[in-house]
């Protein structure tokens, strides 16, 4: 198993955290990893540093990219390979984003085969990597589907507060209605992010989300940790950042449950 799609259409989970910092803890396992930013908002691209080299208004401009991204690669026939950046972290490689992006949704609508065409490029270089990880929009629209479309396993990250179980129904259902495009996709697992352990609530919703996914819920559940929130405003993943916080060691038990898990 190795392409993975982190996924939730409700924003701010935690998805670009997490395939940010279990992307880095999966490198530094030694193991080649592919992130791709599928979200127009390039949070992914920008946190781990790849648009520090550009000035803000190129990247952050609705007009052409000032770097090959994703959006040339889904409306044309440019290979994903095209896009390829490395990151700062050895063995971590990113396909970036662009606000472009979301202009391909509109593009992408009267395409032929519009809900695979990541699945066609992905084709090429999955036997290149042990993991692909790929970001979403925190919504359902034609970019997750294709995100849904091209992937094994559906990893979705959930925080740890009262609504986070609302709304997973419609995950839920979506991920039904995409068997039709990609058969073999099922959920690979549930990350509960955000915990905070002063709160009686964050128990009850870890709780609650074990008892309904049992085994599917990883173990590591990620904190509340405000050097994770930091990171990505300097460009760099939590390893780099701050290597002892809760939240670099969360992601690393995280890796390693992970590694145990999909390993073949
Ligand atoms: P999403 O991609 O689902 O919208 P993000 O990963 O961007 O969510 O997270 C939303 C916000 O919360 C960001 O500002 C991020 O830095 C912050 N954040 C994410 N995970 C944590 C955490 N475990 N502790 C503290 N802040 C977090
Ligand atoms: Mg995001």
């Amino acid at each position: 198993m190795k392409i993975f799609v982190i996924a939730n259409q409700k924003g701010g989970v935690g998805k670009t955290t997490t395939v940010m910092n279990l992307g880095a803890a999966l490198a530094k396992r030694r193991k080649k990893v592919l992130l791709i930013d599928l979200d127009p908002q390039a949070n992914l691209s920008s946190g781990i540093g790849f648009t520090q080299q550009f000035d803000k208004q190129s990247w952050t401009s609705t007009d052409k990219a000032p770097y090959k991204n994703i959006y040339d690669v889904l409306v044309s026939d440019d290979s994903i390979s095209s896009a390829f950046v490395a990151t700062s972290t050895p063995n971590l490689f990113l396909v970036p984003s662009h606000l472009s992006l979301a202009g391909a949704e509109i593009e992408m609508v009267n395409m032929i085969s519009r809900e695979t065409l990541l699945k066609k490029k992905i084709e090429d270089i999955k036997e290149d990597y042990d993991y692909i990880l790929i970001d979403c929009p925190p919504s359902l629209g034609l970019l997750t589907i294709n995100a849904l479309s091209a992937a094994q396993k559906l990893i979705i990250p959930i925080q740890c507060e009262y609504f986070a179980l609302e709304g997973l129904g419609q995950l839920i259902e979506t991920t039904k209605l995409i068997k039709g495009v990609n058969p073999s996709l099922k959920i690979g697992g549930v990350i509960l992010t955000m915990f905070d352990s002063r709160t009686k609530l964050s128990e009850s919703v870890v709780k609650d989300v074990k008892d309904f996914f049992q085994d599917i819920a990883f173990k590591s559940v990620v904190p509340r940790n405000v050097r994770l929130s930091e990171s990505p405003s300097h460009g760099k993943t939590i390893f780099q950042y701050d290597d002892k916080s809760t939240g670099a060691l969360a992601y690393a038990k995280l890796a390693s449950e992970f590694i145990s898990r999909f390993d073949d």
